[in-house]
């Protein structure tokens, strides 16, 4: 099977041949490894970052100010409208090289689980098995009442052109973790167990600032975790990584996980 968006897999210029060697080592012989995964993974595959200019429509709109409860409170219309485009946006996208690449990895080492803050489910289309969603999913939705998942095709659509609760009549939401709401408490347990548990640990393509996610690492590493930070820019996080590739995580993963199974053709043959 062909992988879409594969590039050609370039060097890591700027990494010395000892720390490539010595992380290839380490993922060589782990036993279980974590990866924390931001927007930036899926820039590659064309969902632009929180920090990226927004395109259309939704320029003029700060996505912090609409991805919160207050801003739904609001104006319910608005934040739907622009969940649905981001919708749309993602059904037009595929996973990329960076998300193949964890998928492969997840073959190869005995265990690996990816953390994600993303909603846009990429990493499971690519194959990764274990996949905790910090942030929730973009595809489900909950009643903003009473905070319970309803298939959209069981809703009530409501004459704003919003969908409405079939049990409370409530609006529809999407299942996801707004700025200023809780996380849902078994991922995050689960996400501190695992971190707390790993060899190494890898940091790819968040800014580190949302929390607790940008936690997680530090627990990692005070429980012993190698720490591996993949990301164009340095983040807050960079200072406590044990080795910084800074790069795109389509075209530096896919290089890691060449050297650590040998062939390419596991990562196509997902
Ligand atoms: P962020 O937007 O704060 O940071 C993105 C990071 O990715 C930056 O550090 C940037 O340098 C890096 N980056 C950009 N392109 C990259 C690439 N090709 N490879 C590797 N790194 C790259 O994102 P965040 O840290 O995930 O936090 C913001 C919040 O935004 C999260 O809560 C997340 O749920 C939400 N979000 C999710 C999606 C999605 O599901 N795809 C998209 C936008 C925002």
């Amino acid at each position: 099977m062909s992988m879409p968006n594969m590039p050609n897999v370039p060097n890591m210029p700027n990494v010395p041949k000892r720390i490539t060697q010595s992380l290839i080592s380490r993922l060589r012989s782990a036993q279980r490894v974590v990866a924390l995964t931001g927007a930036g993974v899926s820039a590659e595959s064309g969902i632009p970052t929180f920090r990226d200019a927004q395109t259309g429509l939704w320029a003029k709109y700060d996505p912090t100010q609409l991805a919160t409860p207050e801003a739904f409170a609001r104006n319910p219309k608005l934040v739907w409208d622009w969940y649905e485009w981001r919708r749309a946006l993602r059904r037009d996208t595929q996973p990329n090289a960076g998300h193949y690449a964890l998928a492969a990895l997840g073959k190869r080492v005995p265990r690996l689980v990816v953390i994600t803050q993303n909603i846009d489910g990429l990493h499971q289309l690519a194959g990764s098995s274990v996949v905790i969603e910090l942030h929730g999913n973009l595809q489900r939705n909950k009643c903003s009442r009473e905070n319970i998942v309803i298939e959209r095709a069981t809703a009530r659509p409501t004459d704003e052109g919003l969908l409405a609760c079939p049990r409370c009549g409530a609006y529809l939401r999407p299942d996801v973790v707004w700025f200023g709401e809780a996380l849902p408490r078994d991922a995050l347990e689960r996400a501190f167990a695992e971190s707390t548990q790993c060899d190494v640990f890898f940091i790819i393509g968040t800014s580190g600032v949302v929390e607790p996610a940008a936690s997680l690492p530090r627990y990692a590493k005070r429980a012993g975790a190698f720490l591996v930070e993949i990301n164009p820019e340095e983040t807050p996080l960079s200072a406590i990584a044990d080795v910084v590739l800074r790069g795109k995580s389509g075209e530096v993963l896919p290089e890691i996980v060449k050297r650590v199974v040998g062939q390419m053709k596991v990562i196509c043959g997902l």
